[in-house]
């Protein structure tokens, strides 16, 4: 496959290479994965349809990329036959490269995905008995550098283009056998018969949450994160509703109002301290977005209420982080910025070289019972999919040598999200 075009993101984020919305490929085909109805149009028109048909061929193929899972033009059979070889000479709808799929005892399920260009990054689905939550990445590595966090310690970062962000929720609707089947009723404008048996069904949903908690900080990808949400939100898209969508921040301040007002899903922050000195440690950027700021922002985050509440992440690290007078500080602040607040308590997962270890469970059950006992609600996570090295935010490459680092922690936390 061609290499993907790297460009610098200017501006307020680091800036990261990201490759083109539209990856050249060695074929001369467009990839459509990640690409909006309006886009899709503009590339079928720029092709030789005229305004009209660009407009209808881009709704209908839309619909059976996005709703339907179809990869093959000569599946969409309300597309005249005659008309499928000719998207097919020039388009394509392509998938992430799987290196590996794991699949644990207890149902998580695990997939190490490349790029055209070869980079690494995973995906986990972790499914419990009300709901299947995927965990998705928005980045190859993280610039942010958190000490307890494995995704800091990549080298190399690129941000991940909207189609290798929706990809991940239709590679895992692919292994969940999930697209709904048989005919549309609504696509009246059908030019071909219809040779599906059976009526559409949308039912038996496995995959039913999505966690923006794999590697990479989503808020530093922001376009291309808000345009693959879009997608997985769309009604004729993969249709998910936003009360089931949680983006997980460390605290990018100034991109949060945004991500309420242009994507308005659920928000959680990674706080891991409640100290300035302790959380520029764990969090680097608390030295650019201290604690005030970002509570506040947490404050005025748009759509947040009793209802939605603002979950906040707090890895439990032995000596650093767990005292009675950090879990009093804890509510104390909640309280003043008058949060819709829920608190994830996610015992930390050692890693090779991290220096940390994890809290004692006594430690972590005195620090849950102050934040309860404050009126917010401070469940422990439990591990899961550890037979198969499950994680998210904590991702390995192939490269690395697999090692058995109980590293696996966090995927419980991103499980009981949204
Ligand atoms: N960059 C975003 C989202 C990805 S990281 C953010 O920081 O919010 C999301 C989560 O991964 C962190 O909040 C933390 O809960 C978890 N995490 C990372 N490293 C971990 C570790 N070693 N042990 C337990 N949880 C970890
Ligand atoms: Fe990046 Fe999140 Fe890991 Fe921090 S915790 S290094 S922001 S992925």
């Amino acid at each position: 496959m061609a290499d993907t075009a790297l460009m610098t993101i200017p501006g307020l984020s680091d800036p990261v290479p990201a490759a083109r919305d539209i990856t050249p490929r060695a074929d001369g085909r467009i990839d459509l994965l990640g690409l909006s109805r309006p886009r899709i149009c503009e590339l079928f028109a720029a092709a030789g349809l005229d305004a009209k048909a660009a407009k209808l061929r881009a709704k209908q193929v839309f619909h059976w990329l996005y709703h339907r899972g179809v990869t093959d033009f000569d599946a969409m059979t309300d597309i005249a036959k005659s008309m499928r070889p000719w998207l097919a000479a020039r388009f394509v709808i392509g998938r992430p490269e799987i290196v590996e799929a794991q699949h644990s005892t207890d149902g998580t399920r695990k997939w190490l995905l490349r790029t055209a260009d070869g980079h690494d990054y995973e995906m986990v689905f972790i499914p419990d008995e009300t709901r299947g939550t995927l965990c998705v990445s928005s980045q190859v590595g993280c610039t942010l550098n958190c000490t307890f966090c494995h995704t800091g310690t990549m080298r190399l970062v690129r941000n991940l283009t909207p189609g290798e962000i929706v990809g991940q929720v239709m590679l895992a609707r692919d292994a969940l056998g999930e697209w709904p089947k048989g005919s549309m009723a609504s696509m009246a404008d059908a030019d071909d018969e219809d040779d599906e048996a059976g009526h559409y069904t949308a039912d038996g949903r496995l995959l039913t949450n999505i966690v923006m908690m794999g590697m990479g900080e989503p808020l530093y990808n922001f376009d291309h994160v808000r345009d693959a949400l879009m997608l997985v939100m769309d009604g004729d898209g993969l249709a998910l509703s936003k009360r089931r969508i949680t983006l997980s921040t460390s605290g990018v301040v100034p991109m949060m109002a945004r991500c309420g007002v242009e994507i308005g899903v659920n928000l959680a922050v990674s706080l891991h301290g409640v100290r300035k000195d302790v959380r520029d440690e764990l969090v680097p950027l608390n030295k650019k977005y201290g604690i005030e700021d970002l509570l506040q922002a947490c404050a005025d985050y748009p759509g947040a209420s009793n209802a939605r509440r603002i979950t906040f992440e707090y890895v439990m690290i032995k000596g650093k982080n767990d005292s009675d007078d950090d879990a009093r500080e804890l509510v104390r602040l909640l309280r003043q910025y008058d949060l819709p607040a829920k608190v994830n308590l996610i015992p930390f997962n050692p890693w090779p070289g991290s220096g940390y270890e994890c809290s004692t469970p006594d430690r972590i059950r005195a620090f849950s019972n102050i934040v309860f006992e404050g009126g917010i609600s401070a469940p422990v996570r439990t591990p899961r999919g550890r037979d198969i090295d499950a994680a998210c935010g904590q991702l390995k490459t192939a490269a690395e040598k697999k090692s058995r680092a109980q590293r696996d922690r966090q995927a419980a936390a991103a499980a009981e999200l949204a």
